[in-house]
């Protein structure tokens, strides 16, 4: 083979897009029921767009962008994720203020150069929402709410919500002192990128999935141990409020999430046929953003979802929908009538019905056995001696049944629609 895709890349091929659009139609139909709307943002940004919202010291920005400069020397990155991308689309457009609730969501491929394994690709895709203009906490559980119902429409059953506050500017430093003082006592059971961390961000040492830095980890104190009183105050109301919807969840002290825009609320969807440390789906609130890449300060909560790993658990549950099958196949013997059924296949489209036709000018017998391998519901034949009779043989492939009709466009649809 001269060319494969690019290691960490797939090929998503016919046999595998009906779930893909399943799944893509169950996500626009939920956050349209919650009154999102959608947004596009290019593929590629400005590299310090991520590396101001995302974190310098977090793994996403440090070893995982394609950063690229382009041939006018700018220095340009591939999305790794999709929120900053639309904080800074809302500011440019002017689409978020701090009296106005916005609500977006969005769907496309990202970019991270991971290692690849199971599940995991260096082209991925996700769908998400972004609520702007409100700290309400009832907010955060509407956002919560809506990735359940989605996750429950696409069948996905025994949902956990994992839930945590990482703080706000106020009360974090003095978590991160608490962390750092913690964590410097057994700097030298960490590993190296941790002993990096620990001076450049001790937050991200939480993210480690090192075994030894692990078991460090299960001990460091919690971030809700040191929240101050209003966000103690935001993180009781999310949690009365989701009590109140009925929504199962567990207060999950070492969810921090690997991102360092990440306010108050985090959370993170988790399903047992994923296993615990497989979220389906991760957010929170970053009520600081906004301001941070330049706009007046709005409040927002948003999550993202990968939607390869939903796939992977539904994939095999989904059968190819009908409507994939073609409703009319046409068969022309002989070069006239093959003009004929090429004219005859655009006025059966036209009518809203699929159809197709040979090309090959195979015999009247293998095209047949083609109608009803690719599982043509209708069969059309065009031969010399209808040709000559102004006719043309319908044949339903389901009954066995064929009669001899008007050879036009019109007939045809006719029969089509009384045989829908
Ligand atoms: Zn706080
Ligand atoms: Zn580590």
């Amino acid at each position: 083979m001269k060319y494969t895709s690019q290691r960490g890349t797939k090929d998503i091929l016919p046999s595998e897009t009906p779930v893909w659009q399943r799944i893509e139609a169950s996500c626009r139909r939920i956050f349209g029921l919650y009154n999102y709307a959608e947004i596009r943002t290019p593929v590629f940004e400005q590299t310090e767009l991520f590396s101001r919202s995302i974190g310098t010291d977090t793994d996403i920005v440090s070893k995982e962008m394609y950063t690229f400069e382009d041939r006018g020397g700018r220095s340009l990155t591939l999305r790794p994720e999709e929120t900053a991308p639309v904080v800074r689309a809302c500011l440019q457009h002017n689409l978020i203020s701090p009296e106005n609730i916005t609500k977006l969501w969005y769907m496309g491929p990202m970019f991270r150069y991971e290692r690849p394994q199971a599940g995991r690709y260096r082209q991925f895709h996700q769908a998400g929402v972004e609520a702007f203009g409100s700290t309400d906490p009832m907010l955060d559980v509407e956002v919560i709410d809506m990735a359940v119902q989605l996750f429950r429409e696409i069948g996905l059953t025994d949902l956990e919500v994992d839930i945590n506050s990482v703080g706000c500017k106020k009360c974090r430093p003095e978590f991160i002192k608490k962390l750092t003082k913690y964590f410097t006592d057994k700097t030298s059971d960490l590993c190296d990128d941790c002993k990096k961390r620990l001076v450049k961000n001790p937050l991200r040492v939480l993210d480690c999935k090192i075994q030894g830095c692990q078991s460090i980890i299960k001990a460091a104190p919690a971030p809700v141990d040191s929240l101050c009183r209003e966000c103690e105050e935001h993180f009781e109301n999310v949690v009365a409020c989701m009590d109140e919807q009925k929504i199962k969840y567990k207060i999950n002290n070492r969810l921090v999430r690997g991102l360092d825009y990440y306010t108050g609320t985090t959370f993170e969807v988790v399903s047992d046929k994923l296993g615990a440390q497989n979220a389906v789906c991760g957010g929170g609130r970053y009520d600081d953003l906004v301001k941070e890449l330049g706009g007046k300060p709005v409040p927002a909560v948003g999550f993202a979802i990968g939607l390869e790993r939903l796939v992977g658990i539904i994939g095999s549950d989904v059968q190819s929908p009908k409507s994939d099958v073609v409703d009319v196949y046409l068969i022309a013997i002989g070069e006239k009538a093959k003009n004929i059924a090429f004219d005859l296949a655009s006025g059966i489209r036209k009518a809203g019905f699929s159809a197709d036709m040979d090309f090959h000018g195979k015999k009247l017998k293998s095209q047949l056995k083609l109608a009803d391998r690719i599982g043509a519901r209708f069969v059309l034949i065009l031969g010399e001696d209808e040709l000559n009779k102004g006719k043309i043989v319908f044949r339903d492939m389901s009954e066995g049944k064929q009669e001899e009709i008007k050879c036009d466009a019109a007939t045809i649809v006719e029969v089509l629609e009384k045989n829908k």
